[in-house]
């Protein structure tokens, strides 16, 4: 197994549960040796800049970095950028003013709606959003200097409760595309395992996306938690690694050598 952990969030999040400490003990408890801590930073359609105040983030984090090396766990920074292709300058700031070791680029909005809601497909056909979601992949891996590419399968989340499962084959094109651009442009494809389980069938719609990944030129493929608490870090672990050498790819394994960039 590898024992990383490149996508979690702390406190520094509004919507997480435990602080840095908190997340270093658990994953020590689990036998991770490096873990990144990638807390949000989204641009609110219409309304709020929501970051984290990054110089107490790092405060936090470099004490735990001392606190914690020494019983073996690589802490690492990093931020998880929402949309970040529609606010290209502000990331750019963002980026040259702090050390970030992982940056994770996310779709979180489609239209100006939270795709964590099934409301984003209202008035719309499921494959034509599931391809628009896929377009905006594409471009964050072309104009975003970031090493992640997150959550693949989130738009399915919704449409699965909305729709039932996605029929992959039709939105094949726009998945082949998004995928061929992560590799192309040396971003490693994120496979959450927050949903692995979801129901009987769905694991069959991620494998296919990682074939095709592995098809467009990708190799390797970051196996993460997206933990908003301690108890969600490494779930499913060992389905996600599974399912990725199922496809030909390769567990991300942070550092190694093997590693492009
Ligand atoms: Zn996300
Ligand atoms: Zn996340």
């Amino acid at each position: 197994m590898i024992a990383n952990d490149l996508h979690m969030h702390s406190t520094h999040s509004l919507d997480g549960n435990h602080t840095i400490a908190e997340l270093c003990t658990r994953a020590l408890q689990l036998g991770l040796s490096h873990i990144a801590v990638t807390d949000h930073v989204e641009w609110v359609p219409g309304g709020a800049h929501q970051r984290p105040d990054f110089d107490h983030y790092f405060a936090e984090l470099d004490e735990c970095r001392s606190r914690y090396a020494g019983q073996g766990l690589q802490l690492l920074s990093g931020l998880e950028l929402g949309n970040p292709h529609e606010h290209r300058d502000e990331v750019e700031a963002l980026l040259a003013r702090y050390p970030f070791d992982v940056v994770i680029g996310s779709m979180h909005w489609l239209n100006g709606v939270n795709i964590h809601y099934s409301s984003c497909f209202d008035g719309q056909e499921v494959d034509a959003v599931y391809a628009a979601y896929f377009d905006q992949i594409a471009r964050i891996a072309a104009e975003i200097d970031c090493q992640i590419i997150a959550h693949f399968d989130r738009i399915f989340w919704p449409g699965t409760a909305r729709f039932g499962p996605p029929q992959i084959e039709r939105i094949e094109p726009a998945v082949r595309n998004a995928v061929r651009a992560v590799a192309e442009h040396g971003r490693i494809l994120e496979l959450n395992t927050r949903f692995v389980t979801h129901e009987p069938g769905w694991n069959d719609s991620l494998l296919t996306v990682l074939r095709w990944y592995r098809e467009e030129g990708g190799s390797f493929v970051a196996v993460n938690s997206d933990a908003h608490r301690v108890s969600e870090m490494g779930r499913y672990r060992s389905i996600g690694e599974d399912l990725v050498r199922s496809a030909g790819c390769l567990p991300y394994a942070y550092l190694s050598s093997a590693v492009p960039g």
